[in-house]
């Protein structure tokens, strides 16, 4: 579902609006619009891939930059010491609900394991 039935790749065109908190030429980081935590944050790559299982080799590096850029907005929010969680839903079944892959971040209260 890339391109213009996505709603992640219009956050990235800018047709739908995000409040970004980083960007570079490779992935963009938003905060949520239902936010889970006091930070809640979305680290997604520009190019549309829908998921962990759509992705191949080609795509090594851009998902270990995706999760250093989640460190990066983790750190800016100031969640570095004190803890944060980043989380990659993979499929329905896993709660994933838009597919264009994304990591979330989530800091600011405590958070309980195992996860719902
Ligand atoms: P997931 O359920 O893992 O696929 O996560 C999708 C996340 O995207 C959910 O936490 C939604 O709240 C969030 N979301 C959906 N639409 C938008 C949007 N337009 N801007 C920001 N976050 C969104």
């Amino acid at each position: 579902m890339a391109g213009e039935n996505c709603i992640f790749c219009k956050v990235v065109t800018g047709e739908i609006p995000a409040a970004k908190v980083y960007e570079d030429e490779r992935a963009v980081a938003f905060r949520d619009i239902n936010p889970q935590a006091p930070t809640h944050a979305l680290v997604i790559p520009r190019a549309h891939v829908a998921s962990l299982n759509e992705a191949g080799e080609a795509d090594e590096a851009l998902l270990g930059h995706l999760l250093l850029v989640a460190a990066r907005v983790a750190r800016e929010e100031g969640h570095a010491e004190g803890g944060y969680r980043t989380v990659i839903n993979t499929g329905a079944g896993a709660g994933q609900s838009v597919f264009h892959v994304h990591v979330h971040v989530l800091g600011g209260r405590a958070l309980t394991w195992p996860p719902g």
